[in-house]
């Protein structure tokens, strides 16, 4: 298949990066998972001492870290200044924080220009690219032939990412209730933002993986690539 660019958005436990791995996985591809810059970039925040919610301060230091992503959907890299941070920015403080500090208009330009570089180079390599985050349909790489807006209903959002936090299958109902408003809280973070907002636009493809096996939204999402490679 002729590589491209493959864009998904979607809010948070949609099954993006299960979604997107196994499909760079598949295609010999490369991926991007943007939200883990957001996430480190971040971290670096409050390793700095800075308070995400101080918009002025996260902005005078957003030059400062060094962020690197890598892009083998077999084995995540994410570093700050040549830390590997990919454990600690799943961490509750780190993820109860990126909202704010990803809503600083200057973090996203600083973080964008590096995603449109990791595409662009990807394409000028002869490999293909499975990019995803919040704004890649929209903002950071509008043009991609394939664009894909993930969606599942909250409750199994929910359900889901209890389970991956819980690392097992038996996440209680209290555990699902609590991830459920935590995730609610993200998505409005995210979606109500100025800069940027997660947004769903009629140009992206909607894909409601609600009820759908991970095989069986990979196998849609790559017959999409296909027919947009022909
Ligand atoms: O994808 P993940 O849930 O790890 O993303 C973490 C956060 O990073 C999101 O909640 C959002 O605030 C931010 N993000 C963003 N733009 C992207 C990707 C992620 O603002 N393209």
């Amino acid at each position: 298949m002729k590589p491209l660019v493959i864009a998904v958005d979607g809010p948070a436990g949609s099954g993006k990066s299960s979604v997107c791995r196994g499909t760079a996985r598949t295609l010999g591809w490369r991926y991007l998972d943007t939200g883990a810059m957001y996430r480190a970039m971040t971290w670096a925040v409050l390793n700095a001492g800075i308070d995400p919610d101080d918009a002025a301060k996260v902005a005078e230091f957003c030059e400062v870290p060094a962020i690197t992503s890598g892009v083998d959907p077999a084995r995540s890299i994410i570093e700050v200044d040549g830390v590997d941070v990919s454990a600690a920015i799943r961490e509750e403080r780190v993820t109860s924080a990126v909202s704010a500090v990803s809503a600083v208009p200057k973090v996203r330009d600083l973080l964008v220009e590096l995603q449109r570089t990791q595409a662009r180079e990807a394409l000028q390599l002869g490999t293909g690219i499975v990019v995803e985050g919040r704004d890649i349909t929209t903002v950071v790489l509008p043009d991609a032939p394939v664009k894909i807006f993930l969606t599942a209903r909250p409750e199994i959002r929910a359900l889901r990412r209890a389970r991956e936090d819980a690392g097992s299958a038996d996440a209680s109902s209290a555990e699902v209730n609590a991830t459920q408003a935590a995730l609610e809280r993200r998505d409005h973070l995210d979606s109500t933002r100025a800069a940027s907002p997660l947004k769903q636009t009629h140009e992206a493809y909607e894909l409601d993986t609600s009820d759908l096996t991970l095989e069986e939204v990979i196998a849609e999402v790559i017959s999409r690539a296909k027919a947009a490679s022909e």
